[in-house]
């Protein structure tokens, strides 16, 4: 059996529930000795099942009084089970969604990429005439910051609302940082449409609240 083969049978799901024929059990337990992914799965898969089996007993020995022993005993046997299926979700879960989908943001990340950024200087603070970004679900959105220095700020902070007032982002920038044009990614995230904040405000000392010395707007379209 190829790690492949075994992620697609959910080999080590069916192990665990005691679900696989003869033939797979063997090959599944031939092919985990030798992987340390499903070696992984199948034992964070044991654990769990001996932590529930545990919890089960001492939740059976808290009981109070002993006439009630069968109440919990008669539920204790479908309860286990309902755990091993709730297991088993979990680690299918992991496998199709989270595994997947943090390996192909890993990937994303890695690979060479020309970034396209939205610029907000020179963009009205008010009025119709503000700067449009493209949202693409799961890719967060980059844009280009000025920010206007000044001697009296030991640092920034960019603030991004959404289009409700909803907080999106807190960004510190040092004063290094702030002599250049920022590129600013705002991580992916559900963006719903509409029009953004971005306030920029410097920062005097720790502790004191930010003084705010700029404020962009930028809408922001879904495009799919
Ligand atoms: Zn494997």
């Amino acid at each position: 059996m190829t790690h492949m083969e075994a992620l697609q049978t959910f080999a080590a799901e069916r192990y665990l529930l005691n679900e696989l024929s003869g033939r797979e059990r063997d090959e599944f337990e031939e092919h985990f000795f030798e992987c340390q992914e499903c070696a992984l799965d199948v034992r964070a898969g044991a654990a769990f099942v001996t932590q529930a089996g545990t919890e089960l007993q001492s939740s059976t020995q808290a009981a109070p009084e002993p006439k009630r022993r069968p109440f919990f005993s008669f539920f204790t046997l479908p309860l286990a089970g309902v755990l091993v299926a709730a297991m088993a979700a979990l680690l299918i879960y992991q496998n199709v969604v989270t595994l997947p989908r943090l390996r192909g943001e890993i990937a994303t990340a890695e690979a060479p990429a020309a970034i396209t950024a939205t610029p907000l200087m020179g963009a009205a603070t008010r009025g119709e005439d503000v700067p449009t970004v493209s949202a693409t679900a799961g890719h967060p959105l980059y844009l280009n910051v000025d920010v206007p220095t000044d001697d009296r700020y030991a640092g920034y902070t960019l603030q991004v609302s959404g289009a409700d007032g909803s907080h999106v982002a807190s960004i510190n920038i040092s004063p290094e940082q702030a002599k250049n044009t920022l590129l600013v990614r705002i991580p992916a995230a559900e963006h719903s449409g509409g029009i953004y904040t971005l306030a920029i405000e410097g920062l005097q000392e720790a502790g004191m609240p930010g003084v705010q010395i700029a404020q962009y707007r930028f809408r922001v379209l879904n495009a799919n």
